[in-house]
């Protein structure tokens, strides 16, 4: 199976903060790698712009040093040269009246204008503004929001409101990384594109479902922002909440933006507010090689969660009764990021018990190794009678994505090429944002309010004792988090 590259139109993209870490990591080495695949047109036009002084020639030394760092090695020299020519850069400070006209100045009509805030949310209006005001946006533009978007609900529906002012609902992209990954998308195909599964797809057959996304690192670095976030703020409500809506929902009528964003919205709508014995949240404690996450955080008193498991209902007819358990964190035995439906078991064992139980599991695995594989019970080859094993149908979408998976897009590079398009399906929409924190805040509240202290877990391990407790408490068990 070999991946069609489809260019895109030609367009000028504008990244703000195109000097920061995002930017310097993700957007550009994946913008180059699109560039080389051919799907980035050739006279596509990309400018920097963030109050660093830089010309266009200083501009491009930083970008030559990104992509060698995390631009992969399957390219030649030459392509990278040619890329670099696509380059400039702008000093332009989004609280500032300075720099604006020249970047206008850059931007040609009959192409795709996209402007991507790689900035703080702090600067979103700001920008926002000032691309209306110095004439930069047209009717057509679109703008790429980063996460976080908001911090609550209120904070959540004021940036929206100031993005209203200035910029259509159908002109935002509100990132979330998760949405672009091949096996997100995969699971509409898989879902949507057969018949195989949508009968089996409700709590008749689905014993539960589990969202892990477990992280190795550590807050280290970052502790101050993370302080005020914390994993709920910074994981579940956005990226977990995304998986749960696209495992959830309903078929929608077509695959069109509004059509599937109706109805992830509607999963959220259906959520249960969550019983405080349903959650549990954690934080890292320190070991013989490393410090704690308090030390991290550079808050010795901090109550912020590094961990969260809860368990979740969608109150609706097909998932009456079947129990969503979601659950991430830093710092965990391995990175490792799957949703697993958990069929029930077979309503009789025609083999007898001796032969075993055995559970059908449709595992989606996000990363590493992105790929499904679906559980399957079959007889136990050999002459030994009938016993029963478990052997996994495998879906790797390695060997799909080209050598070593490495020119296969990234989910950045995915979406950037969306915004592109103009395709506003693996976006959030404003309402779905709103709805999310209108979910999570009380939840949060709660907590402050009964002055939550989180449960200590070892680095390397699974996350606190009461994450297993909440599953065994239900007959039930976490899959084992490995890479
Ligand atoms: P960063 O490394 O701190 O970069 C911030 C960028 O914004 C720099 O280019 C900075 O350049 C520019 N900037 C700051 N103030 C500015 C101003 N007043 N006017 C114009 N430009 C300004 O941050 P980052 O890690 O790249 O993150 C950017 C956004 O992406 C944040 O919202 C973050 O939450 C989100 N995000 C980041 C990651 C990640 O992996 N890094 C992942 C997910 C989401 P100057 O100082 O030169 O102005």
């Amino acid at each position: 199976m070999v991946s069609r590259v489809i260019p895109v139109e030609c367009f000028d993209l504008v990244i703000f903060g195109g000097t920061g870490d995002l930017a310097r990591r993700k957007i550009l080495p994946g913008l180059f790698r699109r560039f080389c695949s051919g799907q980035m047109p050739p006279e596509a036009q990309i400018i920097g712009a963030a109050r660093s002084e830089l010309d266009d020639d200083g501009y491009r030394q930083f970008v030559r040093e990104a992509v060698q760092e995390f631009g992969g090695t399957h390219y030649e020299k030459d392509q990278l040269d040619q890329f670099l020519q696509r380059l400039g850069y702008e000093t332009v400070d989004a609280k500032g009246e300075g720099g604006w006209e020249a970047l206008k100045g850059r931007l040609r009509d009959k192409v795709v204008r996209a402007f991507y805030f790689s900035v703080g949310p702090s600067l979103f209006g700001d920008i926002a503004e000032r691309l209306r005001s110095f004439g930069l946006a047209n009717e057509d533009s679109r703008i790429v929001l980063e996460k976080p978007f908001g911090h609550d609900l209120e904070t959540a529906r004021a940036l929206n409101a100031t993005l209203a002012q200035h910029f259509d609902e159908t002109q935002i992209y509100r990132i979330d990384h998760y949405l672009g990954k091949e096996t997100v998308q995969n699971l509409m195909a898989v879902r949507f594109g057969n018949m195989l599964f949508e009968p089996l797809w409700n709590a008749q057959y689905v014993d539960h479902i589990q969202i892990t996304v477990a992280e190795t690192v550590s807050v280290e670095g970052r502790g101050g922002y993370y302080d005020k976030s914390g994993a709920m703020r910074d994981m579940v409500q956005n990226h977990l909440m995304q998986l749960l809506c696209l495992i959830a929902m309903e078929p929608p009528a077509k695959f069109d933006p509004d059509a599937v964003r109706d109805e992830k919205l509607k999963v959220i709508r259906a959520l249960d507010p969550v019983e405080p014995h349903h959650v549990v949240r954690g934080q890292y404690s320190a070991d013989e090689k490393q410090a704690g996450y308090r030390v991290h955080a550079e808050n010795p008193r901090s109550r912020t969660e590094s961990f969260v498991a809860m368990k979740v209902h969608v109150s609706n007819w097909r998932w009456a009764g079947t129990p969503f358990y979601l659950r991430t964190g830093k710092q965990l035995r391995a990175r490792a990021s799957e949703i697993a439906v958990v069929f029930k078991d077979a309503p009789h064992s025609i083999f007898g018990e001796e032969a075993g139980r055995h559970r059908n599991v449709l595992s989606i695995r996000l990363q590493p190794n992105e790929g499904m594989t679906l559980g399957v019970t079959i007889k136990e080859p050999g002459p030994g009678g009938m016993r029963l094993i478990d052997v996994p149908l495998d879906m790797s979408f390695a060997e799909a994505l080209g050598p070593d998976g490495e020119d296969a897009p990234d989910a950045y590079e995915r979406l950037i090429m969306d915004v592109i398009r103009g395709n506003q399906t693996l976006f959030m929409r404003g309402d779905e944002v709103e709805a999310a924190w209108a979910w999570t805040d009380p939840i949060i509240a709660s907590w402050v309010a009964r002055n939550d202290v989180p449960k200590p877990y070892d680095a390397g391990s699974s996350g606190p004792e009461d994450a297993l407790m909440l599953m065994h408490r239900d007959g039930r068990r976490w899959r084992e988090i490995k890479a």
